[in-house]
């Protein structure tokens, strides 16, 4: 048989292979993003307690009401913008699942879609895989802000969607108004849509405020914005996100979902429906990860990297080009090997791989194991 791949260049992810690397090597797993400690027990009682109550079958394809609804009335309380329950918000299985139907169901073969690097692993497949074309535009370096003027150039008649990250993974940029404005501004009078991957928008810090895309209406009636329970809640391994659109949007948007997934796990659904109530749950996480960062931040500054703190996402970033002239790659395997410590190094998020000599460290662990990591950091001999 001969299966030519539709994906040559693409290998397993990084995040799987830093996991493997980190648990063979026994180091602390300051790669792949995901929480190092439990979500809330009410929130594993409530998951029973539907499981229990027979909330055991398909859901609807669009979300159960219940969840899509809350949805809508935090949107409305957080941003002030309205999206009806019923046509324009849809439940998904993760934020990738709002992503690639998002791209699915806009991008036709020849189109363009600018990409922001280092843009997140998931986004240049799903363009590839719908006949796309993905257009990559550098982020401004050291600070990972957008270069509009590269943006800007980089915009042709083919131009269907620009997908962007905000908060960004890796870098932890936050939007400022201005960044939504000059966007705004570029594609006001043009058929482009925009794929927003705001899956960090509760994580963040030093009293930012999150700029959601549908704050600008220039952009909401153009926008996907994707989300996920995963980040806010502690719960990555439950894969349950969602996608709000424009009714137009959301139309097409659910008959590619309906066919990807077509709905997402039922009990998951009805327990998030009810936790969502607190507002607290969400409103409380900035101020618990911005400890985190702080605690990860002040132990960083004892070691010889250098960094910037880390504006939101549950990332750091650190520089070591002042050290040495080694691969971020053979660095990150080197470190997980002989330190202990895991952690992801920013190439694989560049088209061309660039070698920037910046590592990506998640910060979403309990404050021992963040001690620990230090402390191997700074008694190692890494260079
Ligand atoms: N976008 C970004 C920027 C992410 O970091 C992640 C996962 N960490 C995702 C999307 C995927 O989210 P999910 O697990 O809900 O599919
Ligand atoms: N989004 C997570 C990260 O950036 C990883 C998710 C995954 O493993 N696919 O680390």
């Amino acid at each position: 048989m001969n299966l030519p791949s539709k994906l040559p260049d693409v290998g397993t992810t990084i995040f799987t292979v830093m996991s493997q690397l980190a648990n063979e090597s026994k180091a602390i797993n300051l790669s792949q993003g995901f929480p190092g400690f439990d979500c809330d027990p009410y929130l594993v009682d409530l998951v029973t307690r539907f499981m229990k109550e027979g909330k055991n079958q398909y859901a609807p394809m669009t979300g159960i009401p219940e969840l899509r609804e809350i949805l809508s009335e935090k949107t409305k309380s957080l941003y002030q913008v309205d999206y009806n329950s019923e046509s324009e918000v849809t439940i998904v299985s993760g934020a990738t699942d709002a992503l690639f139907s998002a791209v699915s169901a806009v991008v036709q073969p020849g189109d363009e879609v600018i990409l922001l690097e280092p843009a997140y692993d998931s986004y240049a497949p799903a363009v590839k895989l719908s006949g796309g074309v993905a257009v990559f535009v550098p982020l401004n370096i050291p600070e990972f802000s957008v270069d509009w003027d590269r943006v800007k150039d980089a915009i042709t008649e083919k131009t269907r969607v620009i997908m962007v990250n905000n908060p960004h993974n890796p870098s932890g940029y936050v939007w400022t108004k201005q960044d939504l404005d000059t966007l705004a501004g570029l594609v006001r009078d043009k058929n482009i849509f925009i794929i927003s991957d705001e899956v960090y928008e509760h994580i963040i810090f030093d009293g930012r405020k999150h700029l959601s895309l549908m704050c600008h209406p220039v952009l909401k009636e153009r926008t996907f914005i994707c989300g996920s329970f995963g980040k806010t809640f502690h719960v990555t391994g439950w894969k349950i996100g969602y996608c709000l659109a424009p009714k137009p949007l959301s139309i097409e948007f659910r008959k590619v979902h309906q066919f990807v997934t077509f709905s997402t796990a039922t009990p998951l659904q009805f327990a998030l429906a009810e936790y969502l109530k607190d507002e607290r749950k969400y409103l409380d996480l900035p101020g618990f990860y911005q400890k985190k960062r702080d605690l990860f931040c002040s132990g960083l500054s004892e070691t010889d990297f250098k960094f910037t703190p880390s504006q939101g996402s549950f990332f750091q970033l650190v520089s070591y080009k002042h050290l040495s002239s080694i691969s971020d790659y053979e660095l990150s395997v080197k470190m997980c090997k002989e330190v202990g410590v895991a952690c992801i190094p920013i190439s694989v998020f560049f088209n061309q791989k660039e070698d920037h000599k910046i590592l990506r460290f998640c910060f979403a662990k309990s404050d021992s194991e963040l001690l620990e990591a230090l402390d191997k950091l700074n008694s190692s001999n890494l260079f």
